[in-house]
């Protein structure tokens, strides 16, 4: 890429919510389990990884509701019947440290978060929709780029 624009060279590892701090489910978990966390977390949809910690995919409220969706009603009692690897999606944003920011903006076009992984696939956190923006924000405002950690309210961005 041969842009003259700073933002463009910004290390992801400096905007990435590690994984150790990213709500998660296992492969195997049951679905009650999964929207017990989802809930519990209060986000819509978060990684699946298997106990190496390797990323398989997401899963999500929707998805899950979808699964036990009846005709009439929402047929609770069959959420014993799966697992999440039945429901998750495996369609997601992911990328590697060592890929372009120019990637991620892309991908948070369409994507609330993509998920970073290294050469082996094993999960190293989440870059999200609303700490890019913040950082292109920061951009067009000069102002200096934050940390990750740091950046989590619309009112410190002026
Ligand atoms: P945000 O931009 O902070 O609203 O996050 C966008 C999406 O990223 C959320 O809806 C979640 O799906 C996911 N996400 C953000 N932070 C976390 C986290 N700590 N654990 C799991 N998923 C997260």
């Amino acid at each position: 890429m041969n842009l003259d624009v700073p933002m463009l060279y910004t290390k992801m590892k400096d905007l990435v919510i590690a994984s150790t701090k990213v709500a998660h489910v296992q492969l195997g978990n049951s679905l009650e389990h999964a929207l017990l966390v989802l809930i519990k977390s209060g986000y819509s949809a978060i990684p699946v990884l298997d106990h190496s910690y390797r990323l398989h995919g997401q899963v999500s409220t929707t998805l899950i509701m979808n699964k036990i969706l009846g005709l009439e009603r929402i047929e609770y009692e069959k959420m014993a019947d799966y697992t999440v690897d039945e429901v998750m999606t495996t369609k997601i944003a992911r990328m590697k440290y060592s890929e372009e920011f120019m990637k991620a903006l892309e991908l948070s076009i369409n994507h609330p978060f993509i998920c970073i992984e290294d050469d082996d696939g094993v999960f190293q956190g989440i870059l999200t929709r609303k700490s890019i923006l913040a950082l292109v924000y920061r951009h067009f405002r000069q102002l200096p780029f934050p940390a990750v950690e740091g950046q989590t309210s619309s009112s410190d961005a002026t």
